[in-house]
């Protein structure tokens, strides 16, 4: 499952289901610091998923209101176990 973005200090990643994503811009709309945007690939649905803008993966809340905007459960929030281990790869943003 991609990663828009990983903060290992706050053990919470932002996950994105690319394929289940209708392209509604939802949660565009939704997110408060105004970080995603939609990008220009296209997925199984012929829908455009969302992204995070360059440079702006510090400024997510992880505040879950993209979430609960998504219709369809694509985008979301989860809560990463100190076992799961985030490498230093994955920290930051994780483009698609
Ligand atoms: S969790 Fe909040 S701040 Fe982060 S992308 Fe979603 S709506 Fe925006
Ligand atoms: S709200 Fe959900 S379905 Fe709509 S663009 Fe965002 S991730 Fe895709």
């Amino acid at each position: 499952m991609p990663k828009l973005i990983v903060k290992k200090d706050k053990k919470k990643s932002l996950m994105l289901n690319i394929h289940r994503c209708q392209g509604c811009e939802l949660c565009i709309v939704a997110c408060p610091t105004g970080i995603l945007e939609m990008s220009d690939r296209l997925n199984v649905r012929f829908a455009n998923p969302p992204r995070v803008r360059a440079g702006k993966e510090n400024s997510c809340q992880f505040c879950r209101r993209c979430e609960l905007a998504c219709p369809v459960w694509a985008i979301y929030v989860v809560e990463e176990k100190e076992d799961e281990g985030i490498s230093k790869e994955e920290e930051g943003n994780v483009s698609t």
